[in-house]
C-alpha cells in the first residue's frame, strides 16, 4: 500500500513533509513543469499564484487564529513563510521565490518524498490517496475525479498586477499604513477627477473572458471593473478607500510590497479581467504610473472544487472511499492559509490512516476545525467556498458578549490544539 500526495501546492506540500516527518514513505506527483496550470510560472513546489500575503497574524482576525494554530501544530509552510516574510504590518507576506524555493528544498531534500513530475489522470482504489489538486486542477484528472466524485463547481477568479518600483514616479505616493498600522505600504491619493477619470475608464475597460464565461465571481475577490460599474463610489468605498490616513484624501490606491527587496509592488485589490492593453492605458492613469512596467498583469481563472458536504468526512477523508482524503482548495476552502492548514490535516490523518489509527476530527472550538465542520456539514446545494472567519465557530459562543467571543475562542482553540499535540 502505497501513500500518494497528488498536487505539490500548498496543501499537497505541507501534507508531503507531515507525512514524512511521521516515517511514512510519501509520492509526491506535481504535473509541473511538464504541463502548467493557467496560473503557475515556475516548477516550485507550493508556489503562490496571485498575492504575496498569507493574510493576518494577528490572533483576534480569523485567518491570524487559524495561522496561530498551524504553527502550534508545526506547519512546515508557515514556518517557512516567517523565515521568508517580507515587512507587510500585521500581516504575513512572503518573498514568493524565496518562499516556494525553500520548500522545495526541504521536499527534495527530504529521503521519505519521492517526487514524480508527472500528470496523474487517474489513481489505484488500493492506494491511501490525498487530493490536492487545487482550484486549477488538470481538466483530464478533473473528468476521473467527476466520474467517482460526481459533479465539481466552479467560480472565476482574478488576480492582480504587479509593477516595478523603478517604473513608477514615487514623488506621487508615499510610504505608511492605513490605520497607522504599517509603513510598508506604497499608498497613492488622488484627486475627485483623478479619481472620476480613473471609475470611469475602469468601468467601460475591455474585459478578457473565457470562452465558457457565465459571470460567477467570488464576492470575495471582484474584479476591480466590477467594483467600478456597481456605482461611482463603490471603490472609494471598496480597495480605494482614503480612510485611515492622518490626511483626508479624495480616494487612495494601495501597493503591497512584493519582495524582500521591495524592487517589486502589488496593486491591493486591482484583481482584473481586462484585457492587457486595457490594464496598461487604463492603470497608468493612476499618478505616478505614467511609466509603469508591469511584470505580471492582472487575468481571470475557473476554479474548480467540489461539494464536500456531499463527498467528505470531517477527518477530511471521502465518504466513499476511506483511502482517499481531499486537502486545499478542491474541498471548497479559499485561501492559502485555509490549503496549508487542511494540508496539515490531511497529512496528519493519512498517517495514522497507514499506522491502522482512527483519523482526528479537529473540534470546533478551533478555527481550522469550525472551517472543516462548515465545508462539510453545510446544507447548501451550492456552496460558496469559504474562508476561515468568526462566524463558523459554535452557536454557543455567541450567547458571549461579543467583546468578550473572540477572546474566549481563541483560548479554547489554543488550549485545544496543545491538547491535540499528544496524540499527534
Ligand atoms: C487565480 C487564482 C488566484 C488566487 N489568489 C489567491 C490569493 O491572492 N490569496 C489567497 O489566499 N488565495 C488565493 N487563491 C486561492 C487559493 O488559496 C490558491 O489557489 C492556493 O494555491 C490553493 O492551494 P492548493 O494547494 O489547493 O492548490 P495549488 O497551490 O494550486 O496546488 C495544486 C497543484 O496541483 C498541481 N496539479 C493540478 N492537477 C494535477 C494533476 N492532474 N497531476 C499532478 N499535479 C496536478 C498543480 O500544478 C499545482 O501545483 C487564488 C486562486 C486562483 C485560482
Amino acid at each position: 500500500m502505497k501513500v500518494l500526495v497528488i498536487g505539490g501546492g500548498l496543501a499537497g506540500s505541507e501534507a508531503a513533509l507531515q507525512i514524512a516527518k511521521r516515517g511514512i514513505e510519501v509520492y509526491l506527483y506535481e504535473m509541473r513543469p511538464k504541463k502548467f496550470t493557467e496560473v503557475h510560472k515556475t516548477d516550485n513546489f507550493a508556489e503562490l499564484v496571485c498575492s504575496n500575503s498569507l493574510g493576518s497574524l494577528e490572533l483576534e482576525d480569523a485567518r491570524g487564529l487559524l495561522k496561530h494554530e498551524g504553527l502550534l501544530l508545526g506547519s512546515y509552510l508557515l514556518n517557512v513563510a516567517k523565515e521568508t516574510s517580507v515587512p507587510a504590518g500585521k500581516a504575513l507576506a512572503v518573498d514568493r521565490m524565496l518562499f516556494s524555493k525553500s520548500i522545495t528544498e526541504l521536499i527534495l531534500s527530504n529521503p521519505k518524498i519521492h517526487v514524480v513530475r508527472e500528470e496523474v489522470l487517474d489513481f489505484g482504489r488500493n492506494d491511501i490517496v490525498l487530493i490536492a489538486t487545487g482550484p486549477l486542477t488538470s481538466q483530464n484528472f478533473l473528468n476521473y475525479l467527476k466520474t467517482i466524485f460526481q459533479d465539481n463547481l466552479f467560480f472565476y477568479d482574478a488576480i492582480s498586477p504587479v509593477v516595478t518600483r523603478e517604473s513608477l514616479n514615487l514623488d506621487k505616493m508615499f510610504f505608511g499604513g492605513r490605520y497607522g498600522q504599517s509603513s510598508d505600504y506604497l499608498n497613492v491619493p488622488l484627486t475627485e477627477e483623478q479619481y472620476k477619470l480613473l471609475q470611469k475608464e475602469l468601468s467601460l475597460g475591455k474585459q478578457h473572458l473565457p470562452h465558457d464565461f457565465d459571470r460567477v465571481f467570488f464576492e470575495a475577490c471582484l474584479p476591480i471593473e466590477e467594483i467600478a460599474r456597481r456605482g461611482f463610489d463603490s471603490l472609494r468605498f471598496g480597495p480605494l478607500t482614503p480612510k485611515g490616513f492622518s490626511q483626508e484624501y479624495y480616494a487612495v490606491v494601495q501597493l503591497r510590497r512584493e519582495d524582500k527587496d521591495g524592487n517589486l509592488f502589488e496593486l491591493v485589490g486591482f484583481q482584473t479581467a481586462l484585457t492587457y492593453p486595457e490594464q496598461k492605458r487604463i492603470f497608468s492613469l493612476i499618478p505616478g504610473f505614467e511609466n509603469a512596467e508591469f511584470v505580471r498583469y492582472g487575468s481571470i481563472h475557473k476554479n474548480a472544487y467540489f461539494r464536500s458536504n456531499r463527498i467528505l468526512n470531517l477527518d477530511l477523508s471521502s465518504r466513499n472511499f476511506p483511502n482517499v482524503f481531499f486537502a486545499g482548495q478542491i474541498t471548497g476552502s479559499e485561501g492559502y492559509s485555509e490549503a496549508i492548514l487542511t494540508g496539515l490535516v490531511s497529512g496528519i490523518n493519512i498517517s495514522r490512516f497507514y499506522l491502522g489509527k482512527k483519523p482526528l476530527v479537529f473540534p470546533q472550538n478551533t478555527m481550522i476545525g469550525s472551517l472543516i465542520h462548515f465545508i462539510v456539514e453545510n446544507d447548501l446545494d451550492n456552496p460558496q467556498p469559504m474562508r476561515a472567519n468568526f462566524g463558523l465557530i459554535p452557536k454557543d459562543y455567541f450567547s458571549i458578549k461579543k467583546s468578550l467571543r473572540k477572546q474566549k475562542f481563541i483560548e479554547d482553540s489554543t488550549n485545544a490544539i496543545k491538547k491535540l499535540l499528544d496524540e499527534i
